[in-house]
């Protein structure tokens, strides 16, 4: 039972040569894997484990990737020593002795390029399977044993009679299909059970895809560099290549068009999601005239960059609209995002909207309350600030002026500001949003109109990211920074520099700058209880600052860094501590002292991380720089290039280096663009840790790969936009496959409402 049976030879004929009906099938798509010709029960019972258990799921188990072997030797090209393939008949086949321990089994195999000898010792089984007449297909390293090549031990893989004629096409060089295996089943099983699948149901499988999106996707995809003879072939045609390829051109027809068919349907849900979404929603038209384009931006003390000119467009262009903006605003670190938000906070401002502003850390908020103020020093715009250390009585006299209207900005950590009653939202600003996953909405009111959002991150998304898990989210993008700003010299430290750099450090000081010395971290564990340090402010705060880092501070590391450093390196200067667990007021007047000057070397924790802004800080040290992402360090170092003076940044490591650790810092020094990093850390991490493999909502990808085939990807969601523009629900009746297939795979996932 176990033993596979050989199939026999496919002989199916092909339905036009056969007058009347097509000869019944010998199995149908849905047909148990048991009662396929020469399988049985346990194999049927092995191939679950694969998750293949009808004929039409072989007929969809597509191969990892592909070998291509060299084309079979003939006799006279086999060499001494060198790896060859050949195919051939048995024609003489001896079990020479058959003493146990010193069994010889020895067989002849022919083409019509002569004869080779294969020998096996102590294994008698092979008489069995090596049979007169057989035909096999060898592999394995020759030698000359008198006037004979002799392979002892080849790998052979049983072959039909016909498929042995060197004549055929594959086996001049046959592309092998490589599936996942698990125990109990080898490669050459399912590759015969793939191919006699295919032969049988492939031209019957449904194709869903007509034939002029298969042409435009063709010539789309071309277009974009993708190499591609023609059309994408038709489902029949690629079923059938994917498995047993007949050459290297139409493999990658094949391959390509299930690429392809993966990612068009994946974005087609996401485009019926963004227009069902913009049609159900609402939001206040905010319109901006020139004039209100002018009065806001003379508030601002320098010229804008073009990047922010256009990206304000963009903005103010969506605003003007009744429904929700939902925009990402990406730019590096230092590209100047701020002055967009509080641009689009304006303009909600005098459409006599609300606007809120949200930061991950009460540092951070506060920052941009300052912010603000400046700018908004003279006029009528009243702002509110909603942290954790407010008093209760102050918190609850400004939640009430945001709920009657008497405030018309309200900057505030995130943790306070989703749940909140507004008077009449009309935008809502998410900063230094690191985390994609599913956003929060705000809390609407009864019978409430959807704010417009904008959220920004300095971390930038892979392109292949932004058109997946963001597909219903615009992008703006800073890439030019604000002119002026200094370079950031990064270098990577060894131990024997720190005397040296510390003196450096010093210098910099001495000419009137500031330092930041960040403390190394110490794992990822989440400490059980909070009695660690007794300095946590109310708890809203201390959850505040735990959802920002993400982690909990290893306070006795950044304590015992501070006072090695303010005892012993920097005697002379003022250091000052700050780190998420100290209490908000000690921690915004640490903030507070450094940005007026008065602190010369900050020794803090990542609290320091995100958006803090002091433009006299110019040197930077990292501790333990091994123990960061990538992301986090070119946050890091954002917090250094942005004034005018140069920026020196040095990281020191501490133990080994693992190989990925060295490859992550190595890019870090040499690249400065944000964008890069983004792509490099995509690669080298994957997109699971930056998205949350929870929260990314789509179906994981059978055959396509979002950082290889950003480019198929791209033409996908063009096409998808489009058809979707053109016919909302997929009603037309040559795509009722595709849309069943769209539904089937994200109608529950993406709440596509039509339920599947
Ligand atoms: P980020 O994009 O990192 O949030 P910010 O908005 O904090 O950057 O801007 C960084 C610094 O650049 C701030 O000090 C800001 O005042 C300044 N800045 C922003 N835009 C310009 C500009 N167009 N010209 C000069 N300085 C600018
Ligand atoms: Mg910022």
């Amino acid at each position: 039972m176990a033993e596979p049976t050989e199939p026999s030879p496919q002989s199916i004929a092909s339905p036009e040569s056969v007058p009347g009906d097509p000869p019944p099938l010998e199995f149908e798509p849905s047909t148990p894997l048991q009662f396929l010709p020469g399988m049985g029960a346990a194999r049927a019972e092995r191939l679950r484990r694969l998750g293949l258990r009808k004929a039409q799921d072989v007929l969809f188990f597509f191969p990892r990737e592909h070998q291509f072997p060299p084309p079979p030797t003939k006799v006279d090209e086999l060499r001494e020593g060198q790896p060859a393939t050949f195919i051939g008949k048995i024609t003489d086949a001896e079990l020479v002795s058959r003493t146990p321990g010193k069994s010889l089994f020895a067989a002849i195999v022919e083409n019509e390029s002569g004869a080779v000898r294969i020998v096996f010792f102590n294994q008698p089984f092979r008489a069995e399977q090596l049979t007169l007449d057989r035909s096999v297909r060898l592999s394995g390293t020759p030698k000359l044993a008198g006037l004979r090549w002799e392979f002892s031990h080849p790998k052979y893989e049983l072959i039909e009679a016909d498929e042995a004629d060197p004549e055929n096409a594959e086996n001049k060089g046959e592309i092998l299909p490589v599936y996942p295996l698990t125990e109990g089943v080898k490669e050459y099983e399912l590759r015969r059970l793939t191919r006699r699948v295919a032969s049988v149901l492939a031209e019957g499988a449904k194709e869903v895809m007509p034939a002029s999106i298969r042409e435009a996707a063709g010539v789309r995809l071309r277009d974009a560099g993708i190499e591609l003879a023609g059309d994408l072939p038709d489902i029949a045609t690629t079923l059938r290549d994917i498995h047993c390829p007949p050459s290297a051109e139409t493999l990658t027809a094949a391959r390509t068009r299930l690429i392809f068919q993966e990612l068009f349907v994946m974005q087609l849900a996401l485009a019926m999601r963004r227009t069902s979404l913009t049609g159900r929603l609402q939001a206040p038209a905010m319109p901006c005239t020139a004039k209100i384009r002018q009065r806001i931006v003379r508030r601002f003390p320098f010229e804008l960059t073009a990047d922010q000119n256009r990206v304000i467009d963009e903005i103010a262009q969506e605003m003007g609209r009744q429904f929700p903006m939902n925009r990402l605003l990406q730019g590096d670190v230092g590209s100047g995002k701020t002055v967009v938000a509080i641009f689009a906070m304006m303009l909600a401002v005098a459409s006599e909207h609300q606007a809120t502003l949200m930061a991950p850390t009460e540092v951070l908020a506060r920052q941009h309350f300052q912010t603000l103020r400046k700018i908004l020093a003279d006029s009528r715009v009243r702002i509110g600030l909603l942290c954790g250390s407010l008093t209760a009585a102050q918190r609850r006299e400004t939640l009430e002026k945001v709920a009657s209207g008497e405030l018309d900005l309200i900057v505030g950590t995130q943790a306070l500001v989703y749940d909140i009653d507004f008077h009449s939202l009309g935008l809502c600003v998410i900063d230094e949003q690191h985390k994609f996953g599913v956003r929060q909405r705000v809390r609407l009111r009864e019978g409430g109109v959807d704010p417009h959002y904008l959220v920004m991150s300095a971390t930038p998304i892979p392109r292949s990211v932004a058109m997946t898990q963001f597909g219903d989210v615009d992008l703006s993008t800073l890439r030019e920074k604000p002119a002026g700003r200094g370079e950031v010299h990064t270098y990577l430290a060894v131990d024997s520099w720190r005397d040296r750099w510390w003196d450096f450090v010093r210098q910099r000081i001495a000419e009137g700058r500031q330092a930041y010395v960040v403390a190394p971290r110490v794992g990822d564990e989440t400490v059980a209880s909070d009695s660690t340090s007794g300095s946590t402010g109310d708890a809203a705060d201390a959850l505040d600052d735990l959802d920002a880092l993400d982690e909990v501070e290893d306070v006795t590391s950044v304590n015992r860094t501070f006072e090695q450093l303010r005892d012993n390196v920097f005697k002379e200067q003022r250091v000052e501590l700050l780190h998420g667990r100290m209490k908000a007021e000690a921690k915004q007047d640490v903030m507070q002292r450094f940005a007026d000057g008065e602190i010369d070397v900050l020794v803090s924790t990542t609290v320091i991380e995100v958006g803090v802004d002091v433009a006299n800080a110019t040197v930077m040290t990292i501790l333990g720089g091994n123990r960061f992402g990538l992301a986090q360090l070119h946050q890091l170092r954002g917090r250094i290039s942005r004034g005018v003076h140069a920026g020196y940044l040095c990281v020191f490591t501490d133990g080994e280096r693992s190989p990925e650790e060295s490859e992550r810092l190595k890019v870090f020094e040499q690249t400065s663009d944000g964008f890069e990093l983004a792509e490099a850390d995509f690669r080298l991490r994957g997109p699971g840790d930056m998205l949350g493999k929870k929260q990314s909502g789509l179906a994981p990808l059978r055959i396509a790969d979002l950082n290889r085939d950003v480019e198929v990807l791209q033409v996908a969601r063009m096409m998808a936009q489009e058809l979707i523009d053109e016919d909302p629900d997929m009603q037309a009746d040559e795509i009722t496959g595709l849309r069943d297939q769209v539904l089937r795979r994200y109608g529950n996932r993406l709440d596509l409402g039509d339920g599947a």
